[in-house]
């Protein structure tokens, strides 16, 4: 392409998207079907539909491309299997917002009309991260693009779900779950986040049934006494032991309330007399569940007081645990209160507190599932790397709860389980049944509730490449070589691929899980907009370029280190790329007129300088595959980077100067072919991380031959 000189100052505006359109024109990201023998194959962390491009995205896509053409280069069939995630709470937000300005509800349109219109809204303004992604060079084999939405991910999505219930893994239930108020859906664990504040701890004495004691207890939420259904201690604690099996008498309310004994229960906490409100405290059901006690719900799905709360209904949870503190302390039942840090558990999205109720949800039973997750990474079938998160991995394999995978939100996959009105069978089928199977009756109402948006890309390493079909891709391409990922989700994601690929195709999802680290700022805090620390990265790109801002990325993605970055960092790297373009502006007239084009070949005498060089490429050549090979991308970069600036440009060719102008000498010739070999290696060993640039220069070199992309690696 153009002429075979660059001009004098480099501007990435003007060649990045040119060659990025070559690429896609030639074909070049698209993976073969068939095993060649040599596969290299990775699934994207397929971005939110509703996202844009963080800096997140950005490392955590700039190093999967490095180990993609890195392998393709190397003569790997390499598969980067792109694709979106429907995001279901964050995409069903955006819509409902944008419905809002019309002074609408989703109520409004019904559940129908307003998936058409989440439809519309991804047609018009989703997945403008895929645009982002090329915009960062991303090789992904773009014509496979999937959205777990899409009509084959849907049918994987129901298989699953259908092939786990049958197997007695999947079951409805009364579950306590962790609800938000606001948005009206259950939250997994992993959806709460938790924060630390300051609140009290209230003392509540509890007269003893018959006599004129009192035992006391000690709450940081009073307001859910009115549930309380038992008084539970530790029978090994002296001072209760004889309570155990008598009776006190819930104040307010009335209520008789057995007194348990039960080893849970901490004797150091508070008076070591524990209320016990199983409908509304996860621990407490567990508890209730054992002794078999009654459950009293007093909190609605609003977070208001129900029917059952007395003279306190109607009240929202707060301004009822007030007006209970007052009449306790009225009545005298209050025996002081203490300042007590508590843990609040809050919604990811909203930031309202969440409340532990009771609800029908779906579970996914995790124990088998985990189980085999677990083994997998024991006996080494799946590697993580660094290797320190594997113990993180292990703990949390071992203590994991069945998954509650029902969400009470419209935009996701909907439950395939029918209730027929006659009998109340529920039916969980593949395709909509016509009849109950129990009754024949054809009153058949559809489950309301989608799944969990964790529980499509859950399946995203063999869904994505056509399961349940035995299709050619998952033949060729699965298990995938490695997932590249952040730690935060490597339990939402990674380790439910874990156990849905062992399940399901019998066979791990990747051998290899590389966790990078997070970008942050120049001073180690973490990028927020509230901060205003946010650099940009489509902005950076726009600015320095795209090779520019992968190379300061990759230069600073030292294993288990937190990146701290900053736009001087990038002008730095930016440098770097200048300093490669004057190089190459010097070299390539000295090219133009040397036979032996491509320059494969080194001549058959060197002189001690050239030899030198040559003995430095070759060691560069070997770090840095060893660091690609092993993910430390930083080694790799610097390695490039002090070899193209402080050996290649500051010595070699500051000597080559020499006999270069001997011009038609043999001593010219062969300092030509040197500077060529080692220019064009250069460029090879630098484009998986600067594909850009490096396919510039190259294709005023390279002659006839293909183009950089294709390799191959030195
Ligand atoms: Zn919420
Ligand atoms: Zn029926």
């Amino acid at each position: 392409m153009g002429d075979s000189m660059l001009p004098k100052v480099y501007d990435p505006s003007h060649i990045e998207q040119k060659w990025y359109d070559f690429w896609l024109a030639q074909k070049y990201f698209s993976a073969k079907e068939t095993k060649t023998g040599k596969e290299y194959s990775i699934v994207i962390p397929p971005p939110n539909v509703t996202g844009s491009l963080h800096m997140g995205h950005a490392l955590n896509n700039t190093l999967q491309d490095i180990l993609i053409r890195y392998h393709r280069m190397d003569g790997y069939n390499t598969l980067w299997m792109p694709g979106m995630d429907h995001a279901g709470i964050a995409t069903q937000n955006v819509v409902e917002r944008q419905l809002a300005q019309e002074g609408l509800h989703r109520e409004d349109l019904g559940r129908e009309k307003f998936i058409e219109r989440v439809w519309e809204w991804k047609q018009q303004s989703g997945g403008a991260i895929v645009n982002q992604l090329k915009r960062l060079g991303c090789s992904c084999d773009w014509d496979r693009e999937r959205f777990t939405m899409d009509e084959g991910l849907s049918r994987a999505v129901r298989e699953v779900f259908v092939r786990l219930y049958e197997e007695g893994l999947i079951y409805k239930g009364d579950y306590i779950v962790n609800w938000c108020p606001r948005c009206h859906t259950a939250l997994s664990d992993l959806e709460v986040e938790h924060e630390d504040s300051s609140g009290s701890l209230w003392f509540i004495k509890y007269p003893l049934d018959g006599t004129d004691k009192h035992i006391t207890v000690a709450t940081t939420r009073p307001e859910t006494m009115l549930g309380d259904t038992a008084v539970a201690v530790n029978p090994s604690d002296p001072r209760y032991a004889d309570l155990v099996g008598k009776f006190a008498i819930l104040p307010l309310v009335g209520r008789k309330l057995i007194i348990i004994g039960d080893p849970i229960v901490d004797e150091h906490f508070g008076t070591g007399a524990l209320k016990v409100t199983p409908s509304h405290d996860l621990t407490d059901f567990e508890l209730a569940r054992r002794h078999g006690l009654e459950r009293v719900t007093v909190m609605d799905f609003h977070g208001k007081i129900n029917e059952n709360g007395i003279h306190f209904y109607g009240m929202d949870r707060y301004e009822c645990r007030k007006a209970i503190v007052r009449e306790l302390d009225e009545k005298g039942f209050l025996e002081k209160i203490e300042p007590y840090a508590v843990g609040l558990g809050k919604c990811y999205r909203c930031k309202d507190v969440v409340e532990p109720l009771i609800s029908k949800q779906w579970f996914v039973k995790i124990g088998p599932l985990a189980e085999e997750a677990l083994k997998a990474v024991q006996d080494g079938r799946t590697r993580i790397v660094p290797e320190h998160w594997t113990k993180t991995y292990f703990e949390w394999m071992t203590n994991i709860r069945d998954w509650c995978v029902s969400r009470q939100i419209w935009w996701g996959h909907r439950i395939p389980a029918w209730t027929c009105q006659d009998c109340g069978e529920i039916i969980v089928a593949r395709e909509e049944p016509r009849e109950c199977s129990a009754c024949k009756g054809t009153r058949l109402v559809q489950e309301t509730d989608v799944l969990d948006t964790w529980f499509s890309s859950a399946l995203w390493p063999f869904s994505t490449m056509g399961w349940p079909d035995h299709t050619p891709l998952l033949k060729t391409f699965y298990p995938t070589s490695c997932l590249v990922t952040g730690f935060d989700i490597l339990f939402f994601w990674v380790a439910r691929m874990m156990m849905m690929g062992l399940k399901f195709m019998h066979d791990v999802p990747f051998r290899d899980v590389y966790i990078h680290a997070l970008v942050r700022d120049e001073n180690g805090k973490k990028m927020s907009k509230s901060l205003g620390n946010v650099i940009d990265p489509l902005l950076v790109m726009d600015k320095h370029g795209a090779d520019a801002f992968r190379f300061t990325l990759a230069a600073l993605a030292a294993q288990g280190r937190d990146i701290r970055l900053s736009e001087s960092r990038i002008e730095g790297y930016r440098n770097f790329m200048n300093k490669l373009w004057n190089a190459a502006r010097f070299a390539l007239p000295h090219l133009a007129d040397a036979p032996g084009a491509g320059f494969a070949e080194l001549p058959d005498r060197l002189d001690v300088v050239e030899q030198w060089i040559v003995s430095r490429l070759q060691r560069a050549i070997e770090e840095v595959r060893n660091g690609i090979e092993s993910y430390c991308f930083n080694d790799a970069a610097q390695c490039l980077y002090q070899f193209t600036w402080h050996e290649f440009c500051d010595w070699y060719i500051e000597y080559a100067k020499i006999p270069l102008a001997k011009s038609g000498t043999e001593e010219a010739l062969r300092a030509k072919k040197v500077l060529g070999y080692t220019l064009d290696r250069i460029l090879h060993l630098l484009h998986p991380f600067i594909p850009f640039i490096t396919e510039e220069i190259a294709s005023k070199i390279q002659g006839e031959r293909a183009s950089i992309t294709c390799g191959p690696f030195p």
